[in-house]
């Protein structure tokens, strides 16, 4: 339930006794949404949970966890009551505990779909992270499940939350540097042995459900358009044990409707995270582009290269954390909602399927 915080008026009082005095005194720009995060591994811990801190709407109320030890160490460190700690076995008794009002699934990619959709069966909004799902029908299959329940569904592209690539949205599709001709997107890193993203079972893919897929949203983020055609190579060296059973590297050409081209990497074995708008007239470049933070921007007219520098804002954790807030609270739909997670996914699915029949896969206007 959206309920009022009353952090501020009650000062140095907990948060739990803040709880137990109800909504009735606080006003509507104190109001706080609850969030439980289930899984509790890196991006959960490290990242999300963090930026709670700095959120104006949005607070942590419950954790999901299959580690007891987790359970204690998290749950203590964020105030969270023994009442809203859940093992995967319980998750769905979150039903009965009005604190919740989202979900976020930080689990490994192929449990994203199971996880959100029991989520909406409890009566809960989802932020899920990215890659959505492992298969278009399984997004698809999600998308329908949130209809039904009449609950939202946000996933995690947290870039769109951040200033700078903002701001490159803007200076692209406002043709600040001549219309949009090509855009190059690279992501990758050096991936390490012995982890579920190597799994396909558990990842439903290699380099591109992953890393990959920051090249793909961010071609279709700064264009505004969806591709129509789709031209991808693999490379993966079999031999590697770390990719028995998922791609290493795979890249991918997509034509935009408006003559756009954007030439894309995807690695698990070198290291990218950049990518550069290409117009009629210069060029904006991001390198770093997608960072947890550092972003540096330039761009080129005129026959002159300007870095841009923008003050310190929010982090694009608390903003993405707010953002499906604020739709909760004002019942408006998220700017990256399932269906944005579902045109990724089928983008995938072709880039796969070009990779592998080694042609050119057309794909039809959404
Ligand atoms: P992680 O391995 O650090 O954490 C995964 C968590 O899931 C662990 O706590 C693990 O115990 C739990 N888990 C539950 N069931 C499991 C099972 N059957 N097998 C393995 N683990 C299981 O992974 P992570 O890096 O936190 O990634 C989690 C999700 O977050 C992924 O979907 C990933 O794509 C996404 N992610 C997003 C970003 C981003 O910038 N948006 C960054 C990192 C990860």
């Amino acid at each position: 339930m959206v309920e009022n915080s009353r952090r501020a008026v009650l000062g140095g009082l907990g948060a739990g006794l803040a709880m137990t005095l109800g909504p009735a005194r606080a006003s509507a720009a104190d109001r706080k949404v609850g969030y439980a995060i289930v899984g509790l591994g890196y991006y959960a811990t490290q990242q999300i949970m963090p930026a709670f801190a700095s959120c104006d709407r949005s607070r942590l109320v419950a954790l999901v966890s299959g580690t007891p030890a987790k359970l204690d160490t998290f749950g203590d460190k964020y105030d969270i009551p023994a009442s809203h700690r859940y093992s995967y076995g319980d998750f769905d008794r979150i039903r009965n505990n009005p604190d919740i009002d989202i979900v976020y699934v930080v689990l490994p990619n192929s449990l994203h779909a199971e996880y959100s959709i029991r989520a909406a069966q409890a009566g809960k909004h989802v932020m899920c992270e990215k890659p959505m799902a492992v298969s278009v029908a399984e997004g698809e299959r999600m998308i329908a499940a949130f209809r039904q329940a009449g609950k939202k569904l946000m996933i995690g592209y947290r870039s769109r939350f951040e200033q700078y690539n903002r701001l490159a949205i803007d200076l692209a599709r406002s043709g600040h540097v001549g219309p949009t001709r090509i855009i190059t997107a690279d992501h990758g890193f050096p991936i390490t042995a012995g982890q579920w993203r190597l799994d396909r079972s558990l990842s439903g893919g290699g380099s591109l459900m992953d890393i990959g897929i920051y090249s793909l949203n961010a071609a279709r983020y700064l264009t505004g358009e969806e591709p129509v055609e789709v031209s991808a190579i693999e490379s993966t060296d079999r031999n590697d044990p770390r990719f028995r059973t998922v791609e290493d590297r795979i890249n991918f050409l997509l034509r935009f409707p408006s003559g756009i081209e954007a030439v894309c990497v995807s690695s698990y074995s070198s290291s990218h995270n950049s990518y550069r708008v290409t117009g009629t007239g210069g060029w904006i470049e991001m390198s770093p582009a997608t960072p947890y933070a550092g972003q540096a921007m330039s761009i080129h007219r005129n026959g002159e290269t300007t870095p841009r520098t923008l003050p310190p804002g929010k982090s694009q954790f608390a903003g993405q954390l707010d953002h499906l807030a604020e739709c909760v609270i004002n019942d408006t739909t998220p700017i990256v909602p399932g269906e944005e997670g579902l045109a990724d996914l089928r983008v995938i699915e072709a880039i796969y399927r070009s990779a592998a029949e080694r042609r050119h896969i057309a794909l039809q206007a959404m």
